[in-house]
C-alpha cells in the first residue's frame, strides 16, 4: 500500500499546485485562500529563496531560476505545449495497450473519436489566427466590432508598438508582439493569445480534454473492477480495517482513518491488477479531470457575465475601488448617443455627428467608427482620489458626460455591461462571432 499512498500523495500535490498556479491569479479568487496560495507560490516563496540565495551565493542560483521562470511565463515557446502533448501521448500509449483486449467494440470506437480531439483543438488554438491578431489590413474591420463602453475602454488610445488606435476590447500582447482582438488572455498551454478568432477552439480544447480524461478514468474503472473484486475476495483479510488500539470508534479521526484506509486498499488492489500502465494512468485521470472542467466552468461563467478574463480583472479593480467609496457614475449626454436605438444594427450612427452642443474639444471622427454591436453605453465611471464627486472631468470623459449627473456607486450592480447581451447571445458571439 506504500506505493499506492505515494502515488496518491504525488498526484494530489501536483493537481493542487497546478490548480493554484492556473486558477489562483483569477480575480474571483482574490481575497480567498487560493489567491493567498497563489501569491505564496508566485511571490513570497520566490522572494524568500531570492533573499537566502543573495546571502549565500550573491544571487547566482536564483538569477538562473528567474531567467528560466521569465522565459517560461513571458516568452513565446512551445515547452508547455510539448509537455501537455507528451503527457497525453505517453498516458495513452501506456494505458490503451494494457486494456485494449478488455474493451468492448463501442468503447474502442469512442476512443478513436475522443483521443484525437485535444490534438486537433490545441492545433486550432495555437495556430496564427487572422481574426485574433490585429494588423493594418484588418484594423478598420476590427474597429467596427465593439463600441467603447467608457468604463473599461475609451476611444483615442494608440498602441505604442503597433501604432494604430486600439479597438474596444483589444489588448496588446507583449509575448505575441501584436494587438489581440477581444483579448481573453495569453495562454502558455497553447503558446498563443486567445481572442476573437480562436477562443472557441480553446473552449473546445478544455471540453475535449476533460471528457477524454474522465472517460479514461471510467474505462480503467470499468475494465479493472471485475479483476479487482476477484483479487479482493481472495485476499480480503489483508485489506480489512483494524482500528488503532485505544481509539474511539466514533471520533472523526477514526472515521477519516477508515475511509483513507479503504481508499488506499482499493487503490493498491487496482494497482495490483492493472499495474502502473492501466491503474496508475487511470488514477491520474481520476484526480486530474476536474482541472480542465473547472477551467471550462470558469469560462462559461465569463460568457454568462459577458466578459473576457482580461475584462474580469478590470471589473474586479472597479469593484475594489467602489468598496473604497471613490467611484462615481455619470450619465451620458443624449446627443452623444446613437440617434435611433431601435435601428442600430449595421447602421450605427457615429457618437459625434456634429450635433453636439458641448463646447469641449471633440476627438476626430475616425477614433470611433460605426459599430455593428447592438448596445451602447449610457453612462461613464470615474475614480476620484478624495471620495468626493468629481469637479473637473478627465478630457476623455468630459465631452460625453452630463455635468452634475455624477452619483457615488458602491456596487457593480449599478453599472451596465454593454458587452453582455445575455447568455445565449454571448455564447453565439463567442462561437460564431
Ligand atoms: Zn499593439
Ligand atoms: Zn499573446
Amino acid at each position: 500500500m506504500t506505493l499506492a499512498r505515494n502515488i496518491i500523495v504525488f498526484t494530489v500535490t501536483v493537481s493542487l499546485v497546478t490548480f493554484v498556479a492556473f486558477f489562483g491569479r483569477l480575480p474571483a479568487f482574490r481575497n480567498t485562500p487560493i489567491g493567498f496560495l497563489h501569491r505564496l507560490l508566485i511571490v513570497y516563496i520566490p522572494s524568500a529563496l531570492r533573499n537566502l540565495d543573495l546571502k549565500l551565493t550573491n544571487g547566482r542560483i536564483t538569477n538562473g531560476g528567474f531567467r528560466l521562470g521569465h522565459y517560461l511565463m513571458h516568452d513565446k515557446h512551445p515547452l508547455v505545449v510539448i509537455f501537455f502533448l507528451g503527457l497525453v501521448t505517453a498516458c495513452a500509449s501506456l494505458f490503451l495497450p494494457a486494456l485494449w483486449h478488455l474493451l468492448r467494440p463501442h468503447h474502442k470506437l469512442l476512443v478513436f473519436l475522443l483521443l484525437p480531439q485535444p490534438y486537433i483543438f490545441l492545433y486550432l488554438s495555437a495556430k496564427k489566427n487572422t481574426q485574433t491578431y490585429i494588423n493594418t489590413l484588418n484594423h478598420a474591420e476590427q474597429m467596427r466590432y465593439y463600441p467603447y463602453d467608457r468604463v473599461l475602454y475609451y476611444p483615442g488610445h494608440t498602441c505604442s508598438t503597433c501604432k494604430f488606435l486600439k479597438p474596444a476590447r483589444s489588448k496588446h500582447c507583449s509575448i505575441c508582439k501584436t494587438c489581440v482582438s477581444r483579448m481573453d488572455h495569453h495562454c502558455i498551454w497553447v503558446n498563443n493569445c486567445l481572442g476573437r478568432g480562436n477562443y472557441k477552439w480553446f473552449l473546445a480544447l478544455l471540453l475535449s480534454t476533460a471528457i477524454l480524461i474522465a472517460y479514461g478514468a471510467y474505462l480503467a474503472y470499468l475494465t479493472l473492477t471485475p479483476l479487482a473484486e476477484r483479487q479482493y475476495n481472495k485476499y480480503e483479510r489483508w485489506y480489512i480495517y483494524v482500528p488503532k488500539p485505544g481509539s474511539n470508534s466514533s471520533s472523526w479521526f477514526t472515521y477519516f482513518d477508515k475511509k483513507g484506509h479503504y481508499f488506499l486498499a482499493f487503490t493498491s488492489i487496482y494497482l495490483d491488477v492493472g499495474g502502473i500502465q492501466a491503474s496508475g494512468v487511470g488514477l491520474l485521470a481520476l484526480l486530474t479531470w476536474p482541472l480542465p472542467l473547472g477551467l471550462l466552468a470558469y469560462h462559461v461563467y465569463l460568457i454568462w457575465a459577458g466578459m473576457t478574463t482580461n475584462e474580469s480583472g478590470k471589473w474586479a479593480d472597479w469593484s475594489d475601488d467602489m468598496a473604497d467609496g471613490v467611484v462615481f457614475l455619470g450619465q451620458r449626454k443624449e446627443d452623444t448617443m446613437r440617434e435611433n436605438r431601435s435601428d442600430t444594427h449595421m447602421h450605427a450612427i457615429p457618437l459625434r455627428s456634429g450635433r453636439s452642443s458641448s463646447s469641449s474639444p471633440i476627438p476626430p471622427e475616425d477614433e470611433e467608427p460605426l459599430t455593428t454591436w447592438p448596445l451602447e453605453s449610457r453612462h461613464v465611471l470615474v475614480r476620484t482620489r478624495t471620495g468626493q464627486a468629481p469637479k473637473t472631468l478627465p478630457s476623455h470623459i468630459k465631452h460625453v458626460a452630463k455635468e452634475g449627473s455624477f452619483e457615488q456607486v458602491w456596487s457593480l450592480a449599478a453599472v451596465e455591461n454593454v458587452y453582455d447581451l445575455g447568455f445565449w447571445d454571448n455564447l453565439q458571439e463567442v462561437l460564431f462571432n
